[in-house]
C-alpha cells in the first residue's frame, strides 16, 4: 500500500534513509525525509504533477529529518508555481521540528504550513480520505519518537518508524484485526542497548501465521531479505 523513497537505515546509504510515501491525485503524503531523500524524490521525479505535499515528521534524527528543508525550499522556487507554499509538515509539537526548520532558514506561511499536534491521539484527516494520528514510541531517551497509525481506504496502516520494541495491543491488532498491515523496524543488528528492534525479537513476537501482516523496513547493512522472507515476514523494496 506505501511506497518506499528509500527503506534503509541511517547509515545504509546503498538503500538510502526510511521514508514512505502514498500518492492520491496531485497530492503526495510523504513519511519523514531523511538526508539523502530529497537527492533521491528528485533523481525520480517524484514530485511531477505534485501541487500538494504533506509530511509526517516521526522524529528529528538526520535520518528523518535532514533534507527536509531542502524539499520545502526546493518546492517554493523551483517545484511548479513560483513562490507558492505548497508543504504542510504535520508533527507532535514535542519532536521540536518546527525549530530545526526556522532555523534552516524556512519561514511558518511563507515557504511551508505546519500542523503542530498536541501530543498522542490526536486524528487528522488529509488527501480524500486518509486519516492519521501519531503515538509516542520506544526508541532513544534524547528524543521524542512517534508511530503513525494510517487509515486509507479503509485498510488500517501502522508505520513504527523507529523503535526498539512493539507493545503487546499492536501484536493483538495484528493477529486478530483484519485489513490490518504493520510497517516496522527491523534490523540484523542484535545487542543489548539497540535503538531498533531486531528480527530475532520480532520473530519471538509474531507466531509465524501472522507474519504475512508484516513488513519489515529501516534496514541496516547486515539484514538479509531472503533470511526474514524464508521466516514469513515482507520486506519492503524502493520503489518510484
Ligand atoms: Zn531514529
Amino acid at each position: 500500500m506505501l511506497k518506499f523513497i528509500g527503506s534503509g537505515s541511517a547509515f545504509n546509504t546503498k538503500l538510502g534513509n526510511n521514508s514512505a510515501y502514498y500518492k492520491e491525485g496531485n497530492q503526495i503524503l510523504l513519511i519523514d525525509c531523511g538526508s539523502n531523500i530529497f537527492q533521491r524524490i528528485k533523481e525520480n521525479n517524484l514530485l511531477e504533477g505534485i501541487e500538494q505535499i504533506h509530511v509526517l515528521v516521526t522524529h528529528t534524527h538526520a535520518d528523518h529529518v535532514g533534507s527536509l528543508a531542502d524539499l520545502i525550499l526546493y518546492t517554493y522556487y523551483s517545484h511548479g508555481e513560483f513562490a507558492k507554499n505548497k508543504i504542510i509538515i504535520h508533527s507532535p509539537f514535542d519532536t521540536g521540528i518546527s525549530e530545526i526548520l526556522k532555523l534552516n532558514g524556512c519561514v511558518v506561511g511563507v515557504h511551508h504550513s505546519e500542523n503542530l499536534i498536541g501530543g498522542s491521539g490526536q486524528v487528522t484527516k488529509i488527501l480524500k480520505s486518509t486519516l492519521f494520528n501519531f503515538d509516542r514510541n520506544s526508541h532513544v531517551e534524547e528524543l521524542n519518537t512517534y508511530n503513525i497509525t494510517l487509515n486509507i481506504k479503509g485498510r488500517t496502516i501502522w508505520y513504527s518508524s523507529d523503535c526498539n520494541e512493539i507493545n503487546k495491543s499492536l501484536v493483538e491488532d495484528i493477529n486478530f484485526r483484519n485489513n490490518f498491515i504493520a510497517y516496522i523496524d527491523t534490523c540484523k543488528a542484535d545487542y543489548n542497548g539497540n535503538v531498533h528492534l531486531s528480527l530475532r525479537k520480532l520473530t519471538q513476537l509474531i507466531k509465524p501465521e501472522y507474519r504475512n501482516k508484516v513488513w519489515c523496513m529501516h534496514l541496516d547493512e547486515g539484514f538479509v531479505r531472503e533470511e526474514a522472507e524464508a521466516l514469513g515476514f515482507n520486506v519492503v523494496k524502493n520503489e518510484y
